[in-house]
């Protein structure tokens, strides 16, 4: 049994953390459309985007450059808790008596306990470069809020973070972990913002939703000078920053001298996913022999099912409508997915190099139910000890049927899937699911198909 040998951790040393950044956007033949101003339609200036991101980073959005190299002092940053491990599953695999190889990439050791502290550093770092005092953002479930809280305190900066109020009232945790680390937390919709306030007198009872929350940091941002708006998903420098997932993975992989058939990620506005993937999907593109039959899946859940039923289209990225038209799966910017746990994959949009890859066909999207994902993570809790994020979960859902499909099939493939953070803080989710009180949240159809048809009736089709 040669396979027991390996460990079960593939580690790397310090001095292996990758150094350069991958942008996939240099390797596409069907390059991504560019955001639109929403008055004109025509391609944003980068003027427009300097009043509320720092010129670095609007340089990376924008950036044909294959690799980016990634600054001295943050790869000293990223040393705090990088590399990850890559572990193999053998809890798992016995519990499912697979014969896959199942392992897991750990983003959930990082300080904030998920991927969001790689990108968040970076974007701390080039904001305190140009001089700026403070940053401003918005979280769903609170892990984007923390991340971005604990990279301000270490490039001291300050941090406001406009909370979704669901999750300010389930997790009041994560706040008084942001505020740990000196960040101002505010629920959202708040009256602080003009966007907040119209909502509320619509909505007094809103439980928000990450597109508001984006509103009221996109407006605070771009009313005072000294202070940058953050965001943690969905563009293209978040998406780059978060290569550095999938650039260790490669290089845990070969020392194991596997190679997955299969790679899996959830996806909220798609940053895990791709930081972890992309690098993958390079070896696809530069047609490797080894990656020609690679399948790359995303998950999301049925209950904000972007990629599976939403509308490749041109939409805004939150709700009030003040950033700029993205090309993507979206179900509508003013849709309010129902209340799930995975807060943090409650966006109606998507990244649009995801959108793209998966109208390709490149990229293979697949729904599951919240009760579907809790179970997998009693699974993967009561298998490898870890207990996951409800996110995390939706990766872990679609692994468990992978690994369950290879055995019916009798195949011996590998499953590599991206472990994005830990659940230390989704315990009240984890109390409802135990207690048999968790319910599948189902979207009100015809409130969605009315979204999805504006969408699709638009003037301006991708
Ligand atoms: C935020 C978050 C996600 C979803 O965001 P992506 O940008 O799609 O990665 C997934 N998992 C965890 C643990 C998160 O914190």
């Amino acid at each position: 049994m040669k396979s027991k040998q390996l460990p079960n951790r593939i580690l790397l040393s310090e001095r292996e953390i990758p150094k350069k950044w991958y942008n996939i956007a240099a390797d596409l033949e069907e390059k991504p459309r560019p955001p639109l101003d929403a008055e004109t339609r025509q391609p944003i200036s980068p003027d427009k985007l300097s009043a509320i991101f720092p010129q670095r980073l609007i340089e990376q959005e924008v950036s044909s450059k294959k690799f980016i190299k990634i600054p001295e002092e943050l790869l000293k940053a990223y040393a705090k808790w990088r590399p990850t491990p890559l572990v193999r599953a053998r809890g798992l695999e016995e519990l499912l008596e697979t014969p896959a190889h199942i392992y897991f990439k750990n983003e959930s050791v990082s300080p904030a306990g998920s991927h969001k502290l790689n990108t968040a550093l970076a974007q701390a770092y080039y904001n305190k470069l140009e001089g700026v005092k403070r940053l401003v953002t918005e979280t769903g479930a609170g892990q984007w809020g923390s991340a971005l809280a604990m990279a301000c305190n270490h490039f001291e900066l300050g941090c406001k973070v406009y909370m979704v109020r669901s999750s300010y009232d389930q997790k009041p945790y994560r706040r008084t972990m942001m505020r740990m680390w000196g960040a101002e937390v505010s629920a959202s919709p708040s009256e602080e913002t003009r966007a907040g306030r119209e909502i509320l007198n619509q909505h007094p009872d809103s439980s928000g939703s990450l597109g508001i929350a984006i509103s009221e940091a996109v407006e605070v941002a771009a009313s005072d000078a000294e202070t940058k708006y953050s965001l943690g998903s969905v563009l293209n420098h978040v998406l780059l920053h978060q290569t550095i997932i999938g650039e260790e993975a490669l290089k845990q992989m070969d020392k194991v001298e596997e190679y997955p058939d299969t790679i899996i990620g959830c996806v909220g506005g798609g940053s895990n996913f791709s930081g972890f993937a992309f690098p993958f999907i390079r070896e696809k593109l530069e047609d490797k022999t080894r990656a020609k039959k690679l399948r790359v899946i995303a998950v999301e859940p049925s209950a904000c099912p972007t990629l599976t039923r939403g509308v490749f289209a041109y939409d805004y990225g939150d709700t009030a409508g003040l950033t700029p038209l993205l090309p993507m799966y979206s179900l509508g910017h003013d849709y309010i997915p129902p209340a799930i746990h995975a807060g943090g994959l409650r966006y109606h949009g998507m990244a649009p190099l995801v959108s793209l890859l998966v109208s390709a066909g490149i990229i293979q999207p697949v729904a599951y139910t919240q009760n579907e994902v809790f179970d997998a993570a009693l699974k993967f809790a009561r298998s490898e000890g870890i207990i996951p994020a409800p996110e995390s979960s939706h990766a872990i859902r679609a692994t468990i049927d992978e690994a369950l499909r290879a055995k019916s099939e009798g195949k011996k493939e590998v499953i590599v899937f991206n472990l994005s953070g830990h659940g230390h803080f989704d315990m009240s989710a984890y109390d409802d699911y135990l207690q048999g009180r968790l319910a599948d949240s189902t979207i009100d159809e015809e409130d969605l198909q009315k979204y999805l048809n504006q969408l699709r009736h638009q003037s301006f089709p991708v």
